[in-house]
């Protein structure tokens, strides 16, 4: 998973300020790497490296990145990649027909085969990005047109993708035919923004303006926005962005992200009401889903763990002792809400189970009199080869425990999964969701078992 922005003004020389300012709203989407590329009248300038925003980009490389064009991007690396400043994107590549820079958030099902039959052909690959691969399909395809040879690169790639092109005259974006990433489209003032979340948007004082559509190719230049499409097909927006990747400020086709959450709350409660002193979510991402159950269920909510906010999401970090460590020393109880009560844990999902064990033995050690946990996504079932870095099946709790199993290991009083229909339900109803990690049955075809 990654969060990616782009900004195209006609006049304004400084748009990597609103890059950097989005890219902090983005953040959540990505923690190893983060980069800009900008355009400085044909001259592609960029800095990329591992780590966080704050970390990346001190004033003076700010200051430096001048331009009226610029992309960036926040990733992580996925587990089957090696984590290194060579593989952080934009990606910035020369070919015949000039300079563009590249990021992408997503991954191509058919990545393997496409990389090796243009390396039959005598392409070479700096990176394991799939990006490098959408730039090669893309030089080779490159006559007349770019955006012709964009469209024939992209009939060509298989899988998720949201993607930020920029030339030296010109920015963008491309959304798969079935909408499985997110990408949308904003303004600030007359300048124009692409953003995987408009929280991003909207953080650098600039307004949403639409989603970008499936299959759409929306295209900046100094004459405006246009857009062309390659192929639309059944909408597949991956639910999990609702359930826990997205921010809840954000909007996406159509849904607001807090409400989806807050909705699955309130059904969790209907589909299985239970009696007990206080509602707690596991922070943050446990929040308004906890909230909606309260609500619901007139049980009252109040905070129950206090989450360090400087350390990363647990489930992305790469080793098992690190991840271990991780949640250690996240989560802290608020013993004096805790003690000696009933109470109901909301959090958002169990992938390993690592965390929700933790935390129940937390609340227990804090001295809570029973623990009783409400998950607001039906179990993690199988992996994701569509962007998001789940674990491997075998490593997935609920692909080889029952939900009693599961309860019995991490030691809850009792435990709830909400059925895939209540996710749905809540989420804004069935209009077209990957819901591949809860039931197996993906939009695109899985090429190759990992
Ligand atoms: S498999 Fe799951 S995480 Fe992956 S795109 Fe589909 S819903 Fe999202």
């Amino acid at each position: 998973m990654s969060g990616i922005i782009g900004v195209f003004s006609k006049d304004n020389q400084k748009v990597s300020k609103y890059i950097y300012y989005g890219l902090y709203a983005l953040q959540h989407r990505g923690q190893a790497s983060a980069g800009i590329s900008i355009n400085n009248n044909g001259f592609i300038d960029y800095e990329k490296n591992l780590g966080l925003v704050g970390d990346v980009f001190t004033s003076e490389v700010i200051n430096r990145l001048i331009g009226n064009i610029a992309i960036g991007q926040v990733r992580y690396a996925s587990h089957s990649e090696k984590r290194s400043k060579i593989n952080s994107e934009p990606l910035v590549v020369g070919y015949k027909n000039g300079a563009l820079s590249i990021c992408m958030d997503g991954a191509l099902a058919n990545y393997e085969e496409l990389r090796g039959k243009l390396e039959e052909n005598g392409h070479l690959f700096q990176t394991d990005l799939a990006g490098e691969v959408i730039a090669s399909l893309i030089a080779k395809y490159h006559k007349d047109s770019l955006i012709d040879a964009i469209k024939k690169a992209l009939t060509e790639v298989n899988g998720s993708y949201s993607l930020i092109i920029m030339t030296k005259d010109s920015l963008i974006a491309a959304r798969d035919p079935h909408g499985i990433r997110p990408l949308s489209i904003g303004k600030v003032g007359d300048d124009f923004i692409f953003s995987s979340e408009t929280c991003a948007i909207e953080c650098i004082g600039g307004e949403f303006t639409r989603d970008c559509n499936p299959g759409e190719i929306a295209i900046i230049d100094s004459d405006g926005i246009r857009s062309e499409m390659i192929q639309s097909k059944k909408r597949a927006l991956c639910i999990f962005e609702l359930v826990y990747l997205a921010r809840p400020d954000s909007y996406i086709d159509k849904r607001y992200v807090y409400t989806s959450r807050f909705n699955a709350g309130e059904i969790l409660y209907t589909e299985c009401p239970i009696k007990a002193d206080i509602v707690i979510g596991a922070p943050d991402s446990g929040t308004v889903a906890a909230i909606g159950y309260a609500k619901k269920s007139q049980i009252p909510y109040t905070e129950g763990i206090i989450k360090n906010r400087y350390i990363g999401r647990t489930f992305i970090e790469p080793t098992q002792d690190i991840r271990e460590e991780g949640v250690r020393i996240k989560l802290n109880p608020l013993t004096s809400n805790i003690k000696g009560k009933d109470l109901i844990l909301v959090d958002d999902s169990i992938v390993r189970g690592t965390t929700i064990k933790r935390t129940v033995e937390m609340l227990r050690n804090a001295g809570a009199k029973s623990v009783h946990v409400r998950i607001a996504s039906p179990p993690v079932k199988h992996s994701c080869f569509l962007g998001v870095d789940t674990p491997n099946e075998e490593n997935l709790i609920a692909n080889y425990m029952t939900v009693e199993e599961i309860r019995k290991a991490i030691n809850a009083d009792s435990l709830y999964f909400i059925s895939l229909e209540g996710l749905v339900e809540a989420s804004g109803g069935n209009n077209g969701f990957c819901k591949g990690c809860f039931n197996g049955e993906y939009p695109v075809k899985r090429l190759k078992e990992e």
